[in-house]
């Protein structure tokens, strides 16, 4: 019965009038062979054996290479257009009325996608991908996955990966089911006319007996440690990552980290997920979102044209005996010293603001003009009497005091708390796989407490004598985590357009989370001034990061970029002397 039917259908097929010449290719032999017109001598066609396939009548006059630039976009196609239709490569004299057959392939991206719309259209883009309803093309109304494949992502290779996210058994899929082919894989044609996703992620929640978990299912090219771990957990160390990365593959049942299937539900227990990524009306995710509205209420109002009446107070991580981080032989401490020089000269040359530096190498301030710079542990941090860094802590602890000092100093005069912003700069060692910029800014609930040092080291310097000891009201910590939150991302968002690298989630952060404990760095919790921030300017630990700040180029645009950035805090657009400052 099924095969009588067939032959009708091919007998009508064939019975059907053709304007078609003699050996016009787009005879089939399979009874779904679906031809729909596209107007202007173009009928999109689908058959076993060629897939899609455009049928082309050539307008009135139009030569080869006119013919194949429309429908291909590049006449340089007109040699594989002759050979798809079987004719002589020499000739280059289109036949009047012939339907040319065009494969899909050498097609132009537009007609992609009128073409699939014209053929399928049950077909249609949604957040995650392209969701492609099957026609069925062969006689058994399947279609396999590698031809779906390549249709839809130019080649057949990812036939295992639709496969995969769409949990499917079977290598060929039967009439009228869906299929989703993930964005990243897609065509262009089709991957620009996908919505844009609300959020660019999408988590699913469940409960087993250990508890609560975010389900995230993994997408193509991603992997477990860079794509669930640090982006939903916060954590950016290199151990902690891999440690809860092994944690989170054991609970959600991988077996192999290295080889987890596209779209595989990878389960992140709540109680390591950050708090926006928990559902919505969760007590922890309310907190935190109560949070950021009350900083938020803080912005700067200050407006200072190129940066009038602003004092920038330029911190350089580490120094002296305290290397920082150290990479592959290159030490924190020299990279961030160079830096921070380099923004203060372009502050100095290119805007108004008043700059002061926590610490100096040697007797005078001075940019190195080298990519690879020597090593010094000369630093000192610049209180009275100057230290030489010997201990990291005491070194940190006293650029606070220092910088409280100066802030009472400068408010003393401008007797207005926003026209200081403090700025410290680093470099990390986190996970290898991580690169560019990130800014710690304190939270508010952190910053609770009193606190004070004592010790000669302490007690012998001015600074700390003038005010041993800081508190801050809550009120005050919630306006500075708004302002410096507010600042940093000003700097980001400079690091953004100066084309540099920005940690790819999460680029601003009002922690460290690190060894299972989360605090803010003790330069910025025991800093009084308003508008504080720590840029971690790229990641050591990571080879390109690590080559490009042993450049000066890079040093140079890094510093110009936090310039921006202070620029635009303070109210000015790029149209002004930044521009100058961009060049
Ligand atoms: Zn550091």
């Amino acid at each position: 019965m099924k095969l009588l039917t067939l032959l009708l259908v091919i007998g009508l097929l064939v019975a059907l009038p053709s304007s078609a010449p003699a050996f016009d290719p787009v005879v089939s032999s399979s009874g779904r062979t679906p031809r729909v017109s596209l107007g202007d001598g173009l009928t999109a066609s689908l058959n076993e054996k060629d897939g899609i396939f455009l049928e082309a009548v050539p307008r009135k006059g139009e030569g080869l290479l006119a013919f194949t630039r429309r429908l291909c976009g590049d006449d340089r196609l007109s040699p594989q257009i002759l050979e798809a239709n079987g004719a002589n490569s020499g000739s280059t004299v289109l036949k009047a009325g012939m339907r040319y057959h065009i494969p899909f392939d050498l097609l132009a991206n537009e007609w992609h996608l009128k073409m699939v719309q014209a053929l399928f259209p049950g077909d249609k883009g949604q957040a995650d991908g392209w969701r492609h309803e099957a026609r069925g093309v062969s006689a058994l109304e399947r279609e396999s996955l590698w031809q779906i494949s390549l249709w839809f992502t130019g080649t057949g290779e990812n036939f295992r990966a639709i496969r995969e996210y769409n949990e499917l058994l079977d290598d060929d899929v039967s009439r009228g089911t869906a299929v989703v082919i993930p964005s990243e894989l897609l065509r262009p044609a089709f991957k620009a006319v996908l919505p844009v996703p609300e959020k660019p992620y999408h988590l699913d929640y469940g409960k087993d007996d250990k508890g609560e978990y975010a389900i995230y299912r993994l997408r193509p090219g991603e992997a477990l440690y860079s794509s669930v771990v640090v982006r939903f957990t916060g954590r950016v160390h290199g151990p902690d990552v891999n440690q809860l990365a092994a944690e989170i593959a054991q609970r959600s049942g991988v077996v192999d980290v290295t080889d987890i299937p596209i779209g595989y539900r990878v389960k992140i227990p709540f109680d390591v997920l950050q708090p926006e990524f928990l559902p919505e009306g969760n007590p922890r995710r309310v907190e935190y979102e109560a949070d950021l509205r009350a900083s938020a209420q803080f912005s700067n109002q200050v407006k200072a044209k190129g940066l009038t009446g602003i004092t920038v107070i330029v911190d350089a991580g580490h120094g002296g005996a305290d290397s920082g981080a150290t990479m592959g032989g290159v030490w924190e401490s020299l990279y961030v010293y160079d830096i921070a020089m380099r923004v203060k000269r372009v502050l100095e040359t290119h805007t108004a603001a008043t700059v002061i530096v926590t610490t100096r190498d040697g007797e005078q301030f001075q940019v190195r003009e080298a990519d690879v710079l020597p090593f010094s542990r000369g630093h000192r941090v610049l209180t009275t009497p100057p230290y030489a860094i010997e201990d990291a802590r005491v070194g940190t602890n006293l650029r606070w005091y220092l910088a409280n000092s100066l802030y009472r100093k400068t408010t003393a005069k401008s007797n207005d708390p926003q026209k200081v912003v403090f700025l410290s700069i680093h470099a990390d060692s986190l996970h290898p796989s991580l690169r560019g910029a990130m800014a710690y800014i304190p939270a508010a609930e952190k910053l609770d407490g009193r606190y004070g040092k004592s010790g000669a080291v302490y007690t012998s310097r001015k600074e700390v004598q003038e005010s041993p000891q800081v508190s801050f009201p809550r009120e005050q910590r919630v306006e500075s985590e708004g302002l410096s939150r507010e600042l940093a991302k000003e700097i980001i968002a400079a690091f953004h357009s100066g084309g540099l690298q920005v940690h790819p989630f999460k680029p601003v952060r009002d922690r460290i989370i690190r060894n299972k404990s989360e605090w803010v760095p003790a330069v910025l919790r025991y800093n009084a001034i308003p508008a504080k921030m720590l840029l971690e300017v790229c990641n050591l630990a990571n080879d390109e990061d690590r080559r490009l700040v042993q450049t000066r180029a890079y040093r140079q645009k890094v510093s110009e970029a936090i310039v921006q950035g202070l620029l635009a805090y303070y109210g000015e657009d790029t149209e002004g002397p930044a521009t100058k400052v961009a060049r």
